[in-house]
């Protein structure tokens, strides 16, 4: 038995394994000129199962038209879950989860979710290459990271390309107004493996010391944080700091692309293979292109 993963850039990728298309994350349109694969969430008409990591427009964008499509059970938060609704996704073709649930997706393949973190995305109005060390933004409370993400919001909404504003617009029916609705990761236990899906750079680190994936979907952009705090380092000191926590045996790079050019940066990922190399030799890091195709379990 074989898994196969194929990227659709940003953090959305579809699992082919035991029979079943898993969609981990469902946002596949970008903005005009920004790089991807060309398809739209239309494209897609092959769909089992689609988990999604949190609320932003950048993950869940699409699965109401995934499912539309195909026959898929969405699995999300509570919030992913009332976008969608409010899109006009039945609710019997979702299941909300906030960690802790274990869910059979078929006989042979089952998902755990586990509570997690977003990015610090409130901490910088640029991403910054993964090796820069960032420094400070600690005990920063909630109003003020309020008021910060207003001043994001504002620039993205305000002085990024006419291309990337109008896909904001696009993407926002139902979304946004209550934020991430709360980061989820997933354990997929396979008959030839387990993977784990990550699709921000967060994490509490009590949650990841339990799980030990043979591959691991890592974010790799933005300020990372470490149980509600920025991480005192780089993005690449993150992404290593995660491997040394879930000792995988293969590493698979999300959200690293120029998804929405303005916002996001093409981030170079070779200082994050050079610090997981510090923390462990033996990982081997994957970087396919979009819709490759790849093993990822043999
Ligand atoms: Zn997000």
């Amino acid at each position: 038995m074989t898994a196969r993963l194929d990227w659709y850039g940003c953090a959305t990728f579809s699992l082919r394994t035991a029979g079943l298309t898993i969609f981990l994350d469902a946002y596949i349109d970008r903005p005009d000129g920004a790089e991807g694969t060309g398809l739209t969430a239309s494209d897609i008409t092959e769909a089992d199962w689609i988990l999604i990591g949190h609320s932003h427009f950048d993950h869940l964008w699409g699965a109401e038209r995934i499912l539309a499509n195909t026959n898929a059970t969405l699995i999300g938060s509570y919030e992913s879950v009332r976008v969608m609704e409010r899109q006009g996704v039945p609710l019997e073709r979702m299941i909300c989860v906030a960690g802790g649930e274990k869910i059979d997706l078929s006989p042979e393949v089952a998902v755990s979710v586990y509570p997690s973190q977003h990015s610090c995305v409130w901490s910088h109005a640029e991403m910054q290459e993964p090796d820069v060390v960032c420094l400070g933004d600690l005990d920063v409370r909630w109003h003020e990271q309020q008021d910060r993400f207003v001043d994001l919001m504002n620039y993205l909404t305000k002085e990024t390309s006419d291309a990337t504003q109008a896909h904001i617009v696009d993407s926002q029916p139902g979304h946004s107004e209550r934020g991430d609705g709360g980061a989820l990761i997933y354990l997929l236990e396979t008959p030839s493996g387990s993977v784990l899906f990550q699709d921000t750079s967060g994490h509490w680190e009590g949650v990841m010391e339990t799980i030990q994936p043979d591959v691991a979907i890592l974010a790799a952009a933005g300020r990372g944080n470490i149980d509600g705090e920025p991480i005192q380092g780089s993005l690449a000191q993150f992404v290593a700091r995660q491997v040394e926590l879930l000792k995988p045996k293969t590493v698979v790079f999300g959200h690293h692309d120029n998804w929405m050019p303005g916002f996001s940066i093409p981030v170079n990922t070779e200082p994050i293979v050079r610090e997981i190399s510090q923390v462990d030799p033996t990982v081997e890091v994957l970087e396919p292109g979009y819709l490759a195709g790849t093993e990822i379990l043999q």
